[in-house]
């Protein structure tokens, strides 16, 4: 099953922490959008980082 990164848009601050560990490029800010597109592998690496929890894993 395939794992994937997704962002609660109410919890996120936009200060870009999880952009900067993505080794891929999965995410990026867009004004004051996080977007996670599909190259994202599900790693969780985003997700240690976030300070305010925005950030989770899914399967699909
Ligand atoms: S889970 Fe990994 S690949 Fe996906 S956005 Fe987060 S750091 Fe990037
Ligand atoms: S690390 Fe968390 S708060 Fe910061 S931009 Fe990413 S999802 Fe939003």
């Amino acid at each position: 099953m395939r794992r994937k990164a997704v962002v609660d848009r109410r919890k996120c601050a936009y200060c870009g922490a999880c952009v900067a560990v993505c080794n891929i490029n999965a995410n990026e800010l867009i004004e004051t959008y996080l977007e996670i597109n599909d190259n994202c592998n599900g790693c969780g690496i985003c997700v240690k980082v976030c300070p305010v929890g925005a950030l989770s894993l899914v399967e699909g």
